[in-house]
């Protein structure tokens, strides 16, 4: 047996007795004779470090220290899920995909919401290579080396799954592990840890993945995604990843109905006290994969998925103070100051009020006794008073008149629940919020500069607006607080190259209020430059599509201001893009003007996106639905048979991917 064998072979084993231990629970060898193996790895590993291996058994223990973790871009979005939380909700959800799936025959996964942290694991030929948190979703940080230690975490794999995937997944701290290292901080007079989740999600960023290793971390996988076509439902598609050696919790279950969906809720409703880890609810997922692909995503969760939260938890306390917080449009947000309290898991001192109604509605006062609520990430919200506890000398709340930041009386419009500040440009709150909008990644996406460094601009007295921001100099930078040289460079030139971000960012970043990243879109498309859209009347504006009289009236106040215009005229003067690129607007015609379109089935010369994007480009409509409105449906493969008929019904045409791109040409 040659020496790379013999390497090989004791891998080979101690991934078994790993996998035997950590994902089946169930030890294949005893822990003196693993570690007697594993240094016998370790010596021969050393003895030959032409056959080092990243994903051997030996590399589980750590070591690695990372200073500053790699921002890496999803490959597929990370997204959310949306919320229910009756079975009324579950019912509406199962409508809705009924509708747009046109057949009643939908079957479901149900699991359990695994509370941690979500990682993302990217796998090539077999071999674990990567592990990326979701972060906003779009983009996280690489945090391979830490993930590594992990040890239920396959890294090499046992058999032919697919050759180039990722896993989703559940990084957790099951209860036993928690309160095992709490018992240790308490014995070495730390401070104890909130709760598991919070640990678990802290984990993955620390330095040293020495660290990582000790803690006992463990991963939940919930998700295989690839475009390999091999598995047809979700729930095959896990049992696949648990025969290869990832830990699919055996909770999953399948269910033939909603009324299926009912019982698995039922049953873990009571029953999830009993798990040895944390779970926050439950993700119901349809199954059949090429159902999920029609459905497809709304713009921050996937249509084919819901959770349904458990009923959260409740606890009663007093509220000392209320307090105001002024938001960067100017909002205010009455925030409870309570006497801290457990909660879930946490302690629980501030809680939302919303705004000047709910504190109407609930009658909420100082020193009443009030019931405070916490569902999974949810922030704690006030939920009733305990008007039973009420103090005789108690004083309905009067609300805040001024801003507390500011002074300015506040004004409130009618139809609008919250209070504004209309100091718009001498608040300061308003200032740096408005600036950090205008520079976060969304929007003029400028590196290099923190919202901390724009609240100290601000307070030197160097930017009072976003404009301010084109004329920084390096040298005015330099001497603020954790700037050097090289950081004061780095923020000029991630200003500079903002002045090539596209005009619907650009739109967006000015943060007219309600014209959020899709309504910039729309208008950005619909009038093209800066100009025309501040020059809109009201009528104009409210005939664009989904522009309704509360966006209009909006547009109109933020155009009519004299400060604005001349904050639109410097912008102009700098060069940043205030109108559509010709090059944008060479590829939209108005071709499909008034046609609506729905899309179903699998394309092969673009992706349904690209497909998607081609029809409003052209100025089509795409609609999820077939309805009298439909004008074609445009089919690929594996078109769903229910829609067939009912667009057969409707006598609507029918057309393939080449027809769809003959008739823009
Ligand atoms: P939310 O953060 O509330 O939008 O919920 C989405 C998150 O739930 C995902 O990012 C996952 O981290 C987490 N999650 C936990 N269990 C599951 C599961 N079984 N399926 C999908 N997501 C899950
Ligand atoms: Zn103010």
């Amino acid at each position: 047996m040659t020496i790379q064998q013999k390497i090989q072979n004791l891998r080979d084993e101690l991934n078994s007795h790993n996998y035997n231990y950590y994902v089946l629970d169930n030890a294949s060898i005893s822990d003196f004779e693993f570690d007697i193996k594993l240094k016998e790895l370790a010596k021969l590993e050393e003895e030959n470090p032409l056959f080092f291996d990243a994903n051997s058994p030996t590399q589980r223990v750590g070591g690695a220290i990372t200073k500053n973790f790699d921002t890496i871009t999803h490959l597929n979005r990370m997204y959310s899920l949306d919320n229910s939380y009756s079975k009324e909700d579950l019912l509406d959800w199962e409508k809705r995909i009924q509708k747009v799936l046109g057949t009643t025959e939908i079957e479901y996964t149900c699991e359990l919401k695994y509370d941690g942290a979500s990682i993302n694991l990217t796998y090539e030929n077999g071999q674990f290579v990567k592990a990326v948190t979701r972060g906003d979703g779009f983009q996280g940080d690489e945090v391979t080396n830490n993930i590594r230690t992990i040890k239920s975490i396959p890294l090499t794999l046992k058999q032919d799954f697919l050759e180039n995937f990722e896993m989703r997944g559940e990084i957790i701290l099951p209860l036993a592990g928690f309160y095992k290292m709490n018992e240790e901080r308490v014995l070495n007079g730390e401070e104890e840890y909130r709760n598991p989740r919070n640990t678990a999600s802290g984990s993955l960023k620390l330095q040293d993945s020495a660290e990582v290793a000790k803690r006992p971390l463990d991963c939940l996988l919930y998700q295989v995604v690839t475009s390999e076509r091999k598995y047809k439902t979700h729930f095959k598609s896990l049992e696949a990843a648990r025969n290869t050696g990832f830990k699919v919790p055996e909770t999953i279950k399948l269910a033939k109905s909603i009324d299926e969906v009912f019982q698995f809720v039922n049953y873990w409703d009571t029953n999830r006290h009993n798990l040895p880890y944390e779970t926050d609810g439950i993700v119901i997922k349809v199954n059949n994969l090429q159902q999920q692909e029609e459905l497809g995503y709304t713009a921050k969760a996937p249509r084919w998925a819901i959770a349904y939260k458990f009923k959260a938890e409740q606890v009663a306390t007093v509220l000392n103070e209320i307090t105001y917080q002024v938001g960067r449009t100017g909002a205010i947000t009455p925030v409870a100051n309570l006497a801290p309290v457990q909660l879930a898991g946490t302690t629980v001192k501030r809680a939302s009020l919303h705004n000047a109604d709910q504190i109407e509605k609930l009658d909420i006062r100082i020193n009443d006794t009030v019931f405070v609520e916490k569902g999974g990430e949810i922030i704690p919200k006030i939920i009733a008073v305990d008007f039973t506890k009420r103090p005789d000398s108690s004083q309905p709340t009067l609300y805040a008149a001024n801003c507390p930041e500011c002074n300015a009386k506040l004004v409130r419009t009618t139809g609008d629940a919250k209070h504004y500040c209309p100091n718009e440009f001498g608040c300061a709150p308003q200032i740096t919020g408005r600036i950090q909008h205008f520079i976060s990644r969304k929007a003029m996406d400028i590196d290099g500069l923190g919202g901390e460094t724009v609240d100290l601009l601000r307070k030197e007295g160097l930017v009072q607006n976003y404009a301010d921001l084109y004329d920084l100099k390096v040298a005015q930078i330099i001497p603020l607080e954790r700037m050097a040289e090289k950081s004061a460079q780095n923020v000029i030139s991630g200003i500079e190259k903002s002045k090539e971000i596209p005009f619907e960012k650009v739109l967006f970043a000015l943060g007219i209020r309600f014209v959020g990243e899709t309504v910039a879109k729309k208008l950005a498309k619909h009038f093209k430059t800066i100009d025309k859209l501040m020059t809109a009347s009201f009528e104009e504006l409210i005939n664009v599509d989904e522009i309704g009289d509360r966006i209009a009236q909006s547009i109109i106040d933020f155009s009519s201001d004299l400060s604005n215009i001349q904050l639109i005229e410097r912008l102009k003067s700098y060069g940043l893009q205030l109108e559509v690129s010709a090059e944008s607007l060479e590829n939209q015609t108005n071709k499909l003007a008034g046609q609506v379109f729905v899309v179903s089935g699998v394309f092969y010369q673009m992706s349904r996106n690209e497909l998607k994007k081609a029809i409003e480009d052209n100025g089509g409509k795409v609609s999820s639905s077939i309805s009298k409105k439909t004008n074609f449906i445009v089919a690929g493969d594996n078109m769903g048979p229910s829609k067939l008929t009912k667009a057969q019904d409707l006598e609507i045409p029918i057309i393939t991917e080449q027809d769809f791109i003959e008739k823009i040409q």
